[in-house]
């Protein structure tokens, strides 16, 4: 397996020497090509603020972040867009699937920034493929929770991302929607995606295949190995 991203000496902080709050410490930590990673940890100890720095999308103060060779944060901010398009696929709990487009018109929208030709038949084929086929023209609020999941899942993932980062993307579902989207998350990962997935559900954590605990900004442990 070779390192696809590498962490090194991260920290975040917030505020100014008024009100400074140390969000992360000092994180490192390398990921595998194929890995599926959860992230957990209480409210408040830095989870979220990891994912954004992963994301290209938050500024650490200290540190670096390289995947596949590019440093991320010293790329200009138009690189910044270029890379996430290219390398990111997003799902966030609040699944922000567009009310009034249909499923397939949503999984269509990140193809429409790309030189992609054949938008509708790539966007179907990853509806078809996450169980969709047969509802692509609903709109969301004429799915069920799981299968707007499922919306939001192909979505993130159509333009074949390298790392899929999901944001508690079960935190709001009940348990049997939630079990559906995990086991679309096991699915994609026994595919070779590779997933990063900030969670607080037990269910979630024993999907992952690694599992690292932050506390109070820190990695407290990192346990690899789990199947
Ligand atoms: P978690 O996702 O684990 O709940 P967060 O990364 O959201 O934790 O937040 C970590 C800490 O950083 C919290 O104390 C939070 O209040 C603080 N924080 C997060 N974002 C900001 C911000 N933009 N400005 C100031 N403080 C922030």
């Amino acid at each position: 397996m070779s390192v696809l991203l590498k962490v090194s000496n991260i920290s975040k902080i917030y505020g100014d020497n008024s009100a400074k709050f140390v969000a992360l410490k000092n994180v490192s930590f390398q990921v595998e090509a194929g890995e599926f990673v959860g992230i957990i940890g209480p409210s408040g100890s830095g989870k979220s603020t990891l994912l954004s720095i992963l994301g290209a999308m938050n500024q650490p103060t200290e540190g670096r972040v390289v995947v596949d060779g590019i440093d991320v944060y010293g790329l200009s901010v138009e690189r910044q867009a270029d890379f996430r398009r290219e390398y990111l696929g997003f799902v966030f709990q609040q699944l922000q699937l567009i009310p009034y487009l249909t499923a397939l018109e949503n999984v269509m929208l990140p193809l429409v920034v790309t030189t992609h030709k054949d938008h509708e038949k790539i966007a179907t084929e990853m509806l078809e493929k996450v169980g969709l086929g047969k509802k692509l023209n609903r709109l969301p609020s004429q799915l069920s929770g799981g299968e707007q999941g499922r919306v939001a899942i192909a979505r993130a993932i159509v333009n074949r991302p390298p790392i899929l980062l999901a944001d508690e993307p079960t935190g709001s579902l009940d348990s049997v929607t939630s079990k559906e989207i995990l086991s679309l998350f096991n699915n994609l990962h026994s595919r070779g995606q590779t997933i990063i997935l900030v969670t607080h559900d037990p269910e979630a954590v024993e999907s992952v295949s690694r599992l690292i605990q932050i506390r109070d900004g820190e990695i407290a442990a990192d346990e690899s190995g789990k199947t």
